[in-house]
């Protein structure tokens, strides 16, 4: 259950003293349960109040780090089951295999395909986070061979080997680099368990398609003092795919709702071996591995291994990651203002927009790939785009007027004409009347506007 706001309250000190920087006790526990303040601000708070409050506040499901410095990627840390209900924390890792019978060039030209695979929306760059490297030859040399090689790699590792020799090999290379260690099972859990502890790294637990058991040798690994633990319950594709996505949501709920401590930990899933051992790389599969990976990036995986990193299948993996990791709570925008592309003079075109960051950044890439010439005024609407600030009234002649003065437009250009979009067609007179500038309606779409400066002035 979340943590509210009047939980948080009751076990601060109550005295309204401000050193926190919020004007009360309440202030500061309702950011706090918003995750907006630190805990450590508020000075005055004794230490067994203090405890339990952490106590409280730690997340429903364990932060655990894989890779360290700059290769740092943390997985868990949600709080709620519905993104609504708060957000979602620490976007799913996406995690490209390789395997140790790759020939070198192979592998080369596939690690470059992975760290060069890149894609900007909406102004943020979505990347892929990690590699897997999987023993698939099952010979130990091979194996650590394989793993030197991705050494230096920019992305952390995910060593996969059910092989406890196999693993140490590859851990004498990179242990220092805190690879997440795949898998403990039920038959080398001891084992395992003894190289987390003496490399200081996270360790998956595989136990496919039985909770009660998973709960057990979580337990056990707890119990051991190894408490980075990432949970597999078996990604079963095809006719099983309902299973999977029951027990992901299962250890989900018992994390969040029961605060079952054998598994608040973050949980992986492999939408590869939809194609693993098939060695055709056929477009269904694809297709089939990329619809997995959506269902279990929804219903709540941490870290997902992939095959596949053609591009077409990779865009909407990453696009559906960034949405479902944005707080809805917060409209997404980008500063309002005068924006310019090309070359400009006195006589350029003036644009309109709002500040809605998908339609401002759907503007730019179409002006720029149309190689447009045009100044962009940028209202502030809140983070609106233009026809629900129109409807909501962000959108009007008057914050057009004061958005011309602001930004000191007319003192670089000759003319009073602007070009608002197709969708802020009912404003055009309004405008024209409070601001005194000329307006002519622009396409609907601002793919279409290159075109139409070219054919209008
Ligand atoms: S510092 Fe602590 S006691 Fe003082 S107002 Fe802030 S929360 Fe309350």
């Amino acid at each position: 259950m979340k943590v509210t706001a009047m939980d948080i309250y009751k076990l601060l000190p109550k005295t309204n003293c401000g050193d926190c920087g919020e004007a009360s006790c309440m202030a500061f526990a309702t950011k706090l349960s918003e995750k907006e303040i630190d805990l450590k601000v508020c000075e005055p708070l004794d230490t067994p109040e203090r405890e339990k409050l952490e106590d409280l506040l730690a997340p429903a499901v364990r932060e655990v780090i894989m890779g360290t410095g700059d290769k740092k990627v943390i997985l868990g840390g949600d709080e709620v089951l519905y993104r609504y209900e708060l957000t979602y924390y620490n976007p799913t890792a996406l995690v490209i295999d390789v395997n140790d019978e790759l020939e070198s060039e192979e592998l080369d030209e596939r690690i470059n395909i992975i760290e060069n695979t890149k894609f900007e929306r909406t102004g943020e760059l979505l990347t892929l986070d990690a590699i897997a490297v999987r023993n698939k030859s099952g010979d130990a040399k091979k194996f650590a061979d394989t793993v030197s090689h991705l050494k230096n790699s920019k992305y952390p590792l995910v060593l996969c080997s059910l092989d406890p020799n196999a693993m140490k090999a590859a851990l004498e290379i990179v242990g220092n680099q805190r690879p997440l260690i795949y898998a403990a099972t039920e038959n080398n859990l001891d084992a395992m368990a003894q190289l987390a502890l003496e490399y200081k790294c996270p360790l998956a637990l595989f136990v496919p398609g039985d909770l009660e058991k998973m709960k057990q040798l979580s337990h056990t690994l707890r119990s051991q003092g190894i408490e980075d633990i990432v949970l597999d319950p078996g990604t079963f594709v095809g006719e099983g795919m309902g299973d999977t996505l029951d027990n992901f949501i299962m250890i989900r709920r018992l994390a969040v709702e029961e605060r079952d401590d054998d598994f608040r930990f973050p949980i992986l899933g492999i939408p590869a071996l939809v194609r693993l051992d098939n060695t055709e790389d056929n477009i269904n599969k694809s297709i089939q591995e990329a619809t997995v990976t959506a269902t279990l990036l929804n219903k709540y995986a941490d870290l997902l291994i992939l095959n596949g990193t053609d591009i077409w299948e990779i865009i909407p993996i990453l696009t559906l990651r960034q949405g479902l990791f944005t707080d809805p709570r917060k409209p997404q925008t980008v500063d309002a203002g005068l924006y310019e592309f090309g070359e400009l003079d006195d006589a350029s075109p003036v644009l309109l927009t709002t500040n809605f960051a998908l339609t401002y950044y759907t503007v730019e890439g179409d002006l720029k790939s149309g190689k447009a010439n045009t100044y962009l005024l940028v209202l502030d609407t809140d983070g609106r785009a233009v026809d629900v600030s129109l409807a909501g009234g962000q959108l009007n002649g008057k914050s057009v007027a004061d958005l011309i003065k602001e930004t000191g437009i007319e003192n670089k250009i000759k003319h009073k004409k602007m070009i608002i979009p197709g969708l802020a067609a009912p404003l055009s007179g309004e405008i024209e009347d409070d601001s005194g500038w000329e307006v002519a309606v622009g396409p609907r779409d601002s793919s279409a506007v290159p075109d139409y400066l070219l054919e209008n002035l």
